[in-house]
């Protein structure tokens, strides 16, 4: 079996999520707005997951709107905002290293007269919060900033951005907390958050899955026009099973969270001894505020794809980077922006563990991904022999 060290890209579905989401696949089908037993049935347990999702999160349950994952929430959120805010002003805050479904998200609302405004990064991915209060005028409306981010692991000051954010009446504060969901206790208030977005997929949920934090009074135009769903903020019929499972996992993930991270960090700091005492290889993002099971690296002299191509022959499941700037010739915008010149950041990897990978599945990762990469520097008499790697490590 493969070892899987690509837990930022997703998890597998954990078996209480499962087992919680098959009477809602099988038996109880109804549709949450029938108003008989079948439809009363499910209307119950889709209120009973926006409570528990709430409460994990400092928020009332009137306050979580259901969506298909992180990037519909995240859309639902930055257009919804930007649009009803229109009124005050045009100008959006943000950060170079967002993820795309916030980057992408803005740069098309740009094309409608918004103003997107990208605060520089220090060397470990951070934003400076001075820079942020600096950045607003009266013309700002909205401040995007991530919490944790997908490539490098890096934690944002988020909780000092968000005061400075909320001293300003009319500036609303969105925080993607995708990453961070699982490992992070999140508090909308102490984190000062107006929106937050987080996705079940990244703590062992169901795929297409996900939640828009909004708090109470925040007004933001609907992006999806239909039925009167999650108070007429996203027409559609509920994905009941997803919302149950989506609950599920993350009252586990949250409730086993301290033993999670303190496991995590443990083993991470095992690997990361070992790929780093390989010459050449270093630390990309904050080496102290970072997500516990993270670890990501640039291999110097060497192209990131092929190294994770030949991992994967030798039975390591690794990524390049964010799961969406995987099989793309692209450079990531993280690292650019990080200050990482381009042929530096084409030996991006990324080595991500959760909360099933086991002490012997390191012990052998940490003797099978040093050979691999010291194999693949270029120019080094290794790499003409055996380009992929397949012998190395085996
Ligand atoms: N934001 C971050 C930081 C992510 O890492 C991801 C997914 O990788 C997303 C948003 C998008 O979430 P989803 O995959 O649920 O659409």
């Amino acid at each position: 079996m493969a070892i899987y060290l690509d837990h930022s890209a997703t998890t597998p579905l954990r078996a209480e999520a499962l087992e919680a989401m098959l009477p809602f696949l099988t038996g109880e089908f109804g549709n949450a707005s029938s108003t008989h037993g079948f439809g009363r049935k499910a209307r119950a347990a889709l209120d009973d997951a926006h409570e528990r999702i709430a409460t994990r999160i400092g928020a009332e349950a009137r306050e979580i709107i259901l969506t298909s994952g992180g990037t519909e929430a995240l859309n639902l959120g930055l257009k919804g905002a930007a649009w009803a805010g229109k009124g005050h002003g045009h100008r959006l805050v943000t950060s170079p290293v967002e993820h795309h479904a916030v980057g992408h998200t803005l740069r098309y609302l740009e094309k409608f007269g918004f103003e997107v405004v990208e605060l520089p990064v220090d060397r470990y991915g951070r934003v400076d919060p001075d820079q942020v209060e600096a950045a607003i005028t009266d013309k700002t409306i909205l401040v995007a900033i991530m919490l944790a981010n997908n490539e490098v692991g890096t934690i944002q000051p988020v909780e000092e951005i968000g005061r400075r954010v909320r001293a300003h009446r009319d500036v609303l504060f969105a925080v993607d907390a995708v990453q961070a969901a699982p490992y992070l206790e999140l508090d909308v208030h102490a984190l000062g958050a107006d929106l937050l977005a987080i996705s079940a997929h990244k703590f062992e949920g169901p795929k297409g899955m996900g939640a828009l934090y909004l708090r109470h009074g925040t007004h933001i135009l609907a992006q999806q026009q239909g039925g009167e769903q999650e108070r007429h903020r996203r027409g559609g019929t509920e994905n009941v099973a997803g919302a149950v499972g989506m609950a599920t996992a993350f009252d586990l993930a949250a409730a086993e969270r301290p033993e999670t991270v303190r496991r995590m960090k443990r083993l991470r700091e095992r690997l990361q001894k070992a790929v780093l005492a390989v010459d050449g290889v270093e630390l990309t993002g904050h080496p102290k505020d970072r997500l516990p099971g993270h670890l990501s690296l640039i291999a110097r002299e060497t192209d990131g794809t092929a190294v994770s191509v030949s991992l994967d022959l030798n039975g390591i499941a690794a990524s390049v980077g964010s799961a969406c700037t995987s099989g793309s010739t692209e450079v990531s915008h993280v690292l650019t922006a990080m200050g990482y010149p381009e042929e530096e950041a084409r030996g991006a990897l990324r080595l991500t563990l959760g909360r099933t990978t086991t002490e012997t599945e390191i012990d052998e990762a940490s003797a099978v991904i040093p050979p691999v990469i010291a194999s693949m520097r270029m120019g080094s008499a290794a790499v003409a022999a055996d380009p992929l790697g397949v012998g190395a490590g085996a």
